[in-house]
């Protein structure tokens, strides 16, 4: 049995690294998945300065910590400091789950298969041959564009800030999925770019979570049957829904892939799944609550 307030010499130690990890809500989904699993478990936040990384995963290494997610800004940099990278992490070029295989720290990278099954569940979007805007080239890109071309879709219009970074992004996929018509664009978008024949828009950036708009992308350009999805899960309104909304278009954000990535390395950890919905139920409680606090 987990009771978290009986801690013992046989509790196995998981965790989250990241600088700030302030607002992460993986320990809030974690710990009620392994409440709930019975497993003898505590996920902990551990503030991790990126001059600190490689002394922290060495310290994570000499506690023998059985596992741990990794989130912005370590995603890329923690990777040459592991012992192995699972086909998953190599292919998006991040890892953001770690699994202590008998000492060996091995690398994976649920994000992308995350944001795939939220997609199925969330906007009932079916992926093959599809055609998607993907909005952003860091992190959360990269195993998005991974697990879209896995996926088998038609074309991806890879969309960002800096043209360079989604030129280099798309240059290190097409090798290896020829079949796939990948394009680039900075912002805003270039007009003769065929948007009215996008499926999928995809926010991949950190726009929206201070309740920046995306300029230079008008969704007006999207046809009716478009479907909208933001990575964004905090706030749970970003200004990309609202547009969609308003523009009549279906769209999500991302607490479905938040949830599902969690999944996936509760496996990787632990051999098994979560109880089904555990993990949502934990946030949903946890976003009541806030409200609540915030209302007073
Ligand atoms: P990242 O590696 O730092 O990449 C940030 C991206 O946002 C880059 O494409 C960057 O463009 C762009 N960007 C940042 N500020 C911008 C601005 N002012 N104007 C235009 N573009 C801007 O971060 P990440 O790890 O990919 O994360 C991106 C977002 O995904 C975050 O909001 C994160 O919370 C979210 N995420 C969600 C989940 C989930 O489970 N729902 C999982 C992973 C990530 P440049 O290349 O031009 O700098």
């Amino acid at each position: 049995m987990n009771d978290k307030s009986v801690i013992t010499g046989k509790t196995r130690i998981y965790g989250i690294i990241g600088y700030p990890v302030t607002h992460s809500l993986s320990p809030v989904m974690q710990n009620a998945a392994l409440q709930a699993a019975a497993v003898d478990g505590l996920y902990v936040p551990f503030a991790v300065e990126p001059d600190q990384l490689a002394t922290a995963v060495s310290g994570l290494r000499a506690l023998q910590v059985c596992g741990f997610n990794v989130t912005i800004p370590h995603k890329t940099s923690i990777m040459p400091l592991l012992d192995e990278l699972a086909p998953s992490a190599v292919q998006a070029g991040a890892v953001n789950t770690v699994v202590n295989q008998g000492g060996r720290l091995i690398g994976h990278n649920t994000d992308g298969d995350g944001m795939i099954i939220s997609l199925a569940k969330d906007l009932e979007c079916g992926i093959a041959g599809s055609k998607v805007v993907l909005v952003g080239a860091g992190g959360a890109a990269r195993g998005a564009l991974a697990a879209f071309c896995r996926a088998g879709v038609a074309s991806v219009i890879v969309v960002n800030r800096t043209l360079q970074i989604a030129d280099d992004l798309a240059n290190s996929f097409r090798a290896c999925y020829p079949q796939v018509k990948l394009q680039v664009s900075t912002l805003p978008v270039q007009a003769e770019l065929a948007l009215s024949e996008v499926d999928l828009l995809v926010n991949a950036t950190s726009l929206g979570m201070a309740g920046e708009k995306i300029e230079g992308l008008s969704l007006a350009l999207l046809s009716g049957h478009a479907k909208v999805y933001d990575m964004v899960y905090n706030p749970t309104l970003t200004p990309l829904l609202s547009d969609a909304k308003k523009c009549g278009l279906k769209a999500a954000n991302g607490i479905g892939m938040l949830v599902a990535q969690g999944e996936l390395a509760f496996k990787l950890w632990h051999g098994m799944s979560p109880d089904e919905g555990v993990m949502q139920e934990a946030l949903s409680c946890f976003y009541a609550t806030q409200q609540r606090l915030d209302s007073l």
